[in-house]
């Protein structure tokens, strides 16, 4: 039975089920599965309307379908929706979730509303393969890669809860994407270039390629391909100004250390002025948050056109450093904006919930070889 399925966007909910969910699917991987059962190529448009612009949840809801179809449809496919494990509300309005997949792995999303905008945060991967020292994601080994299914479906399970149906509406909750929840989102380029494609279609959630943002810890080699492939704005983990800190933050840097990555940057395809790259640097007591390092960071990215985001450190139980003190990120800002980079501080969301950046972790043990077997004969 499962042989014969084609391969499925999300080859658990197949193995579980026995149908292929359609989340996650491109288009063109849309239009083939219908014509592989002899439909035309405008049923797919008309599916998709129903699953991105009216976000259905059913193929019962497709009421421009005729019956017979419906249900011909519902003994090969199923629409699917992540499982809520948990749901959890800040004081400031900041939402996180914690979605359980079939195999019992889980990961995070988090909802931050702001006066002039909604952002979603979303997560890549179970765990990160990666040990940035300050990260509360990095202690936690990589589980797996997320399917392009999982990571639309974090976006389709934040749209149901705020109801945010149908997606073209003025004031959506959600206008704008980051990539920056858990794992590294270049180690995972097809699924989630794949996923973005799905999230930027203008027939459905239609968020465009300017209010997505990737941000990644420094993988130089799938940088152009992600500029590349998918447009979307790019932020750099850079954390610290010289190769000796950068190795001890974000351990990468002993791959692609600074001047590699500051090259890719400037390679970088469809940089401008009206589209900068985001330069995040974790303010760390004693460590990185010297007026010495605040002039460094300006002259290193000087001729790059970009924006500095200054992320207060988020502590985490056990964590190994501690925030600078407001008058060092006040004195580190003052350097920064005196070179021309405007409100370059973010501001802690959720951290009352442990939602803030760099405070996803889930529970999630390394999936068990003999599970992973399964998964793999299924695809
Ligand atoms: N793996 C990607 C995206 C996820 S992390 C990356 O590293 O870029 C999103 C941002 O939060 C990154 O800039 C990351 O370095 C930062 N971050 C991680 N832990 C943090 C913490 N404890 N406090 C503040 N920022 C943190
Ligand atoms: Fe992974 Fe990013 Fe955390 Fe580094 S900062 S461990 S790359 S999630």
């Amino acid at each position: 039975m499962i042989a014969v399925l084609p391969q499925a966007s999300n080859p658990d909910i197949r193995l579980a089920t026995g149908l292929e969910d359609l989340i996650g699917l491109s288009r063109t991987d849309l239009i083939e599965r219908l014509a592989g059962i002899g439909l035309p190529k405008f049923r797919a448009g008309q599916i998709w309307h129903w699953l991105y612009h009216r976000g259905a949840t059913d193929l019962d809801e497709m009421t421009t379908l005729a019956k017979p179809l419906r249900t011909e449809l519902a003994t090969r496919f199923r629409v699917g929706r992540l499982e809520i494990a948990r749901e959890q509300r800040s004081v400031d309005g900041t939402i996180k979730w914690l979605f359980r997949f079939p195999d019992g792995n889980e990961a995070e999303t988090v909802f931050i509303p702001e006066d002039d905008r909604g952002t979603l945060c979303v997560s890549s991967q179970i765990g990160c393969t990666l040990t940035c020292s300050f990260c509360h994601t990095g202690t936690q080994r990589l589980v797996r890669n997320l399917t392009s299914g999982e990571i639309v479906g974090q976006v389709m399970a934040a749209l149901d809860v705020l109801e945010a149906w149908p997606a073209a509406q003025v004031n959506r909750p959600v206008t704008n994407i980051v990539l920056m929840g858990m794992g590294e989102p270049l180690y995972n380029l097809d699924n989630v270039a794949k996923a973005i494609h799905v999230i930027m279609d203008n027939e459905g959630i239609a968020i465009s390629k300017r209010r997505i943002t990737l941000s990644t810890s420094g993988v130089v080699p799938e940088m152009i391909r992600c500029g590349a492939e998918t447009g979307v704005n790019l932020a750099i983990s850079l954390h610290g100004v010289t190769d000796a800190i950068r190795d001890i933050l974000v351990p990468i840097n002993k791959k692609y250390p600074l001047a590699q990555l500051l090259q890719a940057c400037r390679n970088y395809p469809g940089t401008n002025n009206a589209r900068r790259i985001t330069f995040e640097y974790v303010m760390l007591k004693d460590l990185n948050d010297s007026p010495a390092d605040a002039r460094a960071l300006v002259r290193l990215i000087k001729g790059i056109p970009a924006k500095i985001n200054l992320i207060p450190f988020n502590p985490w139980p056990g964590s190994p450093y501690e925030c600078s003190d407001t008058a060092a990120i006040d004195a580190f800002a003052e350097i920064v904006m005196q070179a021309g980079y405007a409100s370059p501080v973010r501001r802690p969301r959720g951290s009352d919930i442990l939602a803030a950046c760099g405070q996803l972790k889930s529970d999630s043990q390394r999936l068990r070889k003999r599970n992973r077997e399964v998964a793999v004969s299924a695809a």
